[in-house]
């Protein structure tokens, strides 16, 4: 996969306006976007730190991703995404060594990235996103 860094690091919260004070008062970090995946029913907020980012996870939805995972395990850290180049190749690459994924072609995620996820299954019970910002080329 060779992935360039880590992009960012997916955390599963109740409330993004309890959970962001954390982050900018205590961490001295700066949101600079929230934004609502409704794909995924989640709303988003970011920080940077470094090359690599926070993104924190609301659910909009019991029923979504991010609220069974709460229900099940509660608040704390979802997945981590790599950074990669070539997002298909690389899906293709994992597909021919055994790996479970969860998308088999990458979607559309958060900051207009595209994303796709490795199955936790296939990657030592971490949810693990690989994603490519396009923009950059
Ligand atoms: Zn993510």
């Amino acid at each position: 996969m060779e992935p360039t860094h880590i992009e960012h690091i997916g955390i599963a919260v109740n409330s993004l306006e309890q959970a962001i004070p954390f982050y900018e008062k205590v961490m001295g970090l700066k949101c600079y976007n929230v934004e609502e995946v409704a794909d995924q029913k989640v709303r988003t907020a970011f920080f940077r730190v470094g090359q690599t980012k926070i993104e924190l996870l609301e659910s909009t939805d019991p029923e979504g991703p991010i609220g069974k995972f709460i229900e099940k395990k509660g608040e704390g850290i979802h997945h981590i995404a790599f950074a990669v180049k070539g997002i298909e190749n690389k899906l293709r690459e994992a597909e021919s060594k055994g790996v479970r994924l969860i998308d088999t072609t990458p979607r559309k995620g958060a900051e207009g990235l595209d994303i796709a996820f490795i199955h936790p299954r296939s990657a030592f019970g971490v949810l693990t996103e690989l994603c490519e910002d396009k923009s950059d080329e």
